[in-house]
């Protein structure tokens, strides 16, 4: 390379970063208006007790329709809105809007379902996440133990502090469970003092159960773990019968994964996993 020919790679890099940043900034921008504007919505994806083969739960995930790009994906703006502070108002909504959607179909009389919404670090540290919890509670009338809240291992990694909240969510009667369990850096140590009810082992495990020794190992050995530490255990990412009759043989109680249905639209759910309540799943 001669001088000119690296002034113009500098050139060209500088602008590719540049417009990646605009483009950054532009979804920033786009997102602290998409609340106002109405341009989120939920998907539920149901959750499966593998003894019954009966839908007990749902997972309430959160989907961007942007005007101009479409559905984007929470990986792609959750870390945004976390940035910058959106994803406390943000996550405010997803848990009322999947509270009310929940006493919506009990009202509607069909069996009794968990909803289970993710939180955030940054909604978790937040000091009125409690009443927040409780204020949508109570203006949603749904009951305490229909809902379930999922935190992930980082979490807890200050453990007085994450004891603190967790103790108090309890306390009203909300169940909490560990999502994306075996990826994160949670300390058997942590796990035996928190007041928690339930582990979500990582989808990457459960996907190649199969094919990898390691993997089913793991898979076993983090569901036997919860049964002694008398914690529920639910699967993520179960994609076929093979894993299915693998987790059901180590008494796994729940899966979720595209086996049994993707996330999808509420109208969907109602049809496909409410209205057939005693039609098992799977
Ligand atoms: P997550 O909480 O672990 O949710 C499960 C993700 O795995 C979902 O992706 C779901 O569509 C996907 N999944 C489920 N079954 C399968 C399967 O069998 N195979 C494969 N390949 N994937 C499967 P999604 O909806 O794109 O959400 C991604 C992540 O974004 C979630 O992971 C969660 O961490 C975060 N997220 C979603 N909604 C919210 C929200 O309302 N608040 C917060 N804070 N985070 C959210
Ligand atoms: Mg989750
Ligand atoms: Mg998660
Ligand atoms: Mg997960």
């Amino acid at each position: 390379h001669n001088a000119k020919e690296q002034g113009l790679e500098l050139n060209r890099y500088a602008h590719a970063m540049q417009m990646k940043a605009q483009e950054r900034l532009q979804l920033e921008n786009d997102l602290r208006k998409a609340l106002d504007r109405g341009q989120f919505y939920l998907m539920y994806q149901p959750q499966v007790n593998l003894a019954s083969g009966l839908v007990v739960g749902m997972e309430a995930l959160v989907r961007w329709q942007h005007p101009q790009r479409g559905s984007i994906s929470p990986a792609e703006f959750i870390p945004l809105a976390e940035e910058s502070g959106l994803i406390v108002p943000l996550g405010e909504w997803v848990l009322r809007q999947a509270c009310k959607q929940n006493k919506i179909w009990q009202e509607a009389g069909y069996r009794k379902l968990c909803v289970s919404v993710n939180l955030s670090m940054r909604q978790f540290r937040h000091s009125h996440l409690l009443d927040n919890i409780s204020g949508i509670l109570n203006e949603t009338g749904l009951e305490p133990a229909w809902l379930e809240l999922e935190i992930t291992e980082s979490m807890t990694f200050d453990k007085d502090r994450a004891f603190e909240q967790l103790r108090k969510i309890k306390e009203i009667g909300v169940h909490i469970s560990i999502d994306d369990f075996g990826t994160g850096y949670s300390s058997l140590h942590y796990l035996k003092d928190l007041p928690i009810d339930r582990l979500k082992i990582d989808r990457s495990f459960v996907n190649e159960v199969m094919e990898d020794r390691n993997n089913a190992a793991i898979v076993s050995t983090i569901t036997s773990m919860a049964h002694h530490l008398q914690l529920k255990v639910t699967a993520e990412g179960v994609e076929n019968e093979e894993q299915l009759v693998f987790l059901r043989d180590q008494h796994c109680h729940e899966a979720q994964g595209y086996f049994f249905s993707k996330p999808i639209l509420p109208s969907d759910f109602e049809t496909k996993f409410l209205r057939d309540v005693d039609k098992p799943a799977g």
